[in-house]
Order: C-alpha cells, then sequence, then structure tokens
C-alpha cells in the first residue's frame, strides 16, 4: 500500500482526536450513574427522615391504645362503685371492692405508661424535627450536585458532537486503504492504532507501545516511510517520529 508522511501526520492527528473522542464517551457514561448515585443517596437520606416520622406515629398508636385501656378501665370503675350500692351480701360487697381496686391500680400503671410515651412521642418528635432539617440540607447539597452534574453532561454532549465533526474533517483527505487499516486496529481494542518507534543507543528501536524489540529489517522498513510497518508483537503502525518529522520537513 503506498504511503507517504504525510498521511503517518494525518492518521497521528486523527488518533489524538480519536483518544478525545474516547475520553468523552467514558464521561458519557460515568456522568449519568454519578447522577444516578446522587439520587440514590437523596433517596436514602428520605427514608431517613420518613423512618423518624414513622417512629412518632408508633408512638402516638400505642398511646391511642392505652388511652383507650384507660377509658375501658374507668368506665368498669364507675360502672363497679354503682353496683356496690346494690350488692345483698357482705361477701359480693367485697369482691366488687376488690374488683375496683384492681381496676385503680391498673389504672394507676396505664397512666404512668401514658406519661412515659408521651415523653417517647416528644422525643422522637424532635428526632423527626432534626431529621428533616438534616435531610432538608442534605437534599440541597446533593440536588445542587445533580445540577452541576447536568451541565457537565450537557457540555460533554456538545464537545462530542463538535469532535465528531472535526473527526470527519481531519479523516476526509486520508485514504480510505489506509483509514480502513486505523479503524481496524482500534476495533480489535488497541486504542491508539498508530505508535512511536523509539529508537536506542545500538542503533536498534521498540515499539513504543509494547516495548518489543524490532527487527533491524523493520527499523529500515519504518524508516523508508513507504509501506506500513505493524509491531510484530501489538499490531500497531509504527511510526519514527524524527524520520516523520523530517520527511514532512522535506516534502514542504
Ligand atoms: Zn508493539
Amino acid at each position: 500500500m503506498a504511503l507517504n508522511a504525510e498521511h503517518i501526520q494525518r492518521l497521528i492527528e486523527l488518533q489524538a482526536h480519536d483518544q478525545a473522542i474516547d475520553a468523552v464517551d467514558k464521561s458519557l457514561l460515568e456522568i449519568p450513574a454519578a447522577i444516578a448515585n446522587l439520587k440514590e443517596q437523596i433517596e436514602a437520606a428520605r427514608k431517613r427522615a420518613s423512618q423518624a416520622k414513622t417512629q412518632v406515629q408508633d408512638f402516638e398508636k400505642k398511646k391511642k391504645e392505652r388511652e383507650l385501656e384507660l377509658a375501658q378501665k374507668e368506665e368498669a370503675i364507675r360502672k363497679h362503685s354503682g353496683e356496690l350500692n346494690t350488692v345483698k351480701t357482705n361477701e359480693a360487697f367485697k369482691a366488687l371492692q376488690s374488683e375496683i381496686d384492681r381496676a385503680k391500680s391498673e389504672v394507676g400503671d396505664i397512666e404512668t405508661k401514658i406519661l412515659e410515651l408521651m415523653e417517647q412521642i416528644d422525643g422522637a418528635q424532635q428526632e423527626f424535627k432534626k431529621a428533616t432539617t438534616d435531610f432538608g440540607a442534605e437534599e440541597k447539597v446533593l440536588l445542587a450536585q445533580i445540577t452541576e452534574k447536568e451541565s457537565g453532561l450537557a457540555a460533554v454532549q456538545a464537545k462530542k458532537e463538535t469532535l465528531l465533526a472535526e473527526r470527519q474533517a481531519l479523516a476526509a483527505p486520508i485514504p480510505e486503504d489506509i483509514h480502513k487499516i486505523y479503524d481496524h486496529i482500534r476495533s480489535r481494542g488497541k486504542r491508539d492504532p498508530i505508535s512511536k518507534a523509539i529508537k536506542k543507543s545500538d542503533g536498534g528501536a521498540v515499539c513504543g507501545a509494547c516495548r518489543m524489540n524490532l527487527a533491524p529489517q523493520m527499523v529500515i522498513e519504518v524508516t523508508k516511510l513507504k509501506n506500513f510497518v505493524f509491531c510484530e508483537s501489538c499490531q500497531r503502525i509504527l511510526y519514527i517520529p524524527e524520520v516523520l518529522e523530517k520527511a514532512l520537513k522535506v516534502g514542504a
């Protein structure tokens, strides 16, 4: 395949551009994931605040149950007290009186429990109030972060549009067969299909990407800039920067 220095130079530019597009694509995946994570954090904070509210409601429900129980006991005491005047025997009177006494003592216990519950409700309400305030503050911070990420995402999306348009312009002058080889290597997972060959002090060279030693004949071929030379180890297209620079100067 006929090749010249300019083609290599264009591929190097195209590669830099494609790597910028890759970075943008990475952000396009990462930013929505980060936004989803922030939304989850808001939901978790909301849940904590609502659990505090449930706690208040639980105590209030228990207090109502106790109050109902208390009313029933007091009603029983009233009823039995009225019956005291109608009993005929001393024994029946005593039995009724002891029932009333037992009910009164139970009323005392229930009243104590209601007072305890009132304290618990008070505490739980303070917890709920604090949780609500905390949630409000936390949500504000997280929502601001989401807004920031969303505008970042819009900017990255716009940047991608620009990069894609620029890529078309960059790729246009590259002959199709050369472009195809570049794309083929890239599609096989090498996001940098073109790599420097780095000259060593002993006159040899290594592939700049995989560090494999290049055969002397390959170094000669790369220097000619007439054909593609692929690294035997990683299959990237090789070029020697000094040689390329010189050839481009001559060409200009
Ligand atoms: Zn290599």
